[in-house]
């Protein structure tokens, strides 16, 4: 049985949680799309979820609903009073850490295998996403990322070659990680609303291509895209042994960043890593 809960608009009437633009706080109230958003991960009965972000708990409340063990971190004081009376409604299933997310060492909070879930504040989303992915062990400590951000920025996150929105966070996203848009999100849908359309992305990690370094591929994808609107052997010319590495894999050097596949980024930083 779920407890009866206060509705949002009256926790954040009673506590004056009235939305903080420098916090990114667009609020969700309505309950059967924070419903849609916590199935997007899959069963969470008994399933880890780390939260950044939790506000005035509407997300919070559907996670725990779904049987999940929740553990949050949210920055503003404000929220904690209401989310310490969620705690105490759902039995402990809620952990709250006060705090600034991207000081948070999350593996050590939740352990290995938790899905992430957050609808999240948009200045410090792509931070954070970047910091997920770029893990130092693959198989990452997280087994899913459920994440809400503008839909330009889940656009470069699924994007693919010959687009506009293919660039390095997509070969980040994409090379040992597979992301989809699982919906949009009207702007309507906040309290207040955003300036722009949102979308729910989700990604799950595949297994990591044999030899290859993440900083090799950060750093090709970075002089590559750097100068996107030219040719490679203008753009890779800074990083040491690229315009052989292009030979070797019989790659054109006439080519611009935004022709090459996911694939051609893991060759080549493959054929780096090699040698060095
Ligand atoms: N989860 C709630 C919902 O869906 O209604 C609130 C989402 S709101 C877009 C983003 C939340 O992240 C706000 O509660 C804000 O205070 C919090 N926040 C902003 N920056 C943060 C940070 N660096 N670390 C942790 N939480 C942060």
């Amino acid at each position: 049985m779920l407890p009866t809960l206060p509705p949002l608009r009256e926790v954040i009437a009673k506590y004056g949680l009235s939305a903080e633009k420098a916090l990114g706080q667009n609020f969700l109230f309505d309950g059967q799309l924070l419903d849609r958003i916590a199935r997007v991960p899959g069963d969470l009965r008994d399933a880890s979820v780390y939260e950044v972000g939790p506000g005035p708990g509407g997300l919070t409340r559907a996670l725990l609903g779904a049987g999940a063990h929740v553990v949050a971190v949210e920055r503003d004081r404000r929220c904690l009073v209401p989310l310490i009376e969620l705690t105490n409604a759902f039995e402990g299933r809620l952990t709250v850490i006060e705090g600034d997310a991207l000081e948070q060492d999350e593996a050590a909070l939740v352990g290995r295998g938790a899905h992430i879930v957050a609808n999240l504040p948009y200045n410090v989303g792509t931070p954070l996403l970047v910091r997920w992915l770029s893990d130092d062990s693959w198989a990452p400590w997280w087994a899913s990322l459920t994440l809400m951000f503008q839909k330009e920025v889940a656009e470069r996150i699924v994007a693919k070659p010959d687009t506009d929105h293919y660039g390095r966070l997509a070969v980040l996203a994409q090379w040992r990680a597979a992301p989809r848009i699982a919906f949009t999100v009207n702007r309507a849908a906040f309290v207040p609303p955003p300036k722009v359309t949102s979308a729910i992305v989700h990604i799950v990690p595949t297994e990591a291509p044999e030899g290859v370094k993440l900083p090799v591929l950060e750093r090709l994808t970075a002089a590559a895209f750097g100068q996107r609107r030219k040719m490679l052997r203008q753009s890779l010319k800074a990083v040491p042994g690229a315009l052989e590495a292009l030979e070797r894999l019989g790659i054109e050097a006439t080519r611009r960043a935004e022709t090459l596949a996911v694939a051609d980024y893991v060759a080549l930083a493959r054929d780096l890593s090699g040698a060095r």
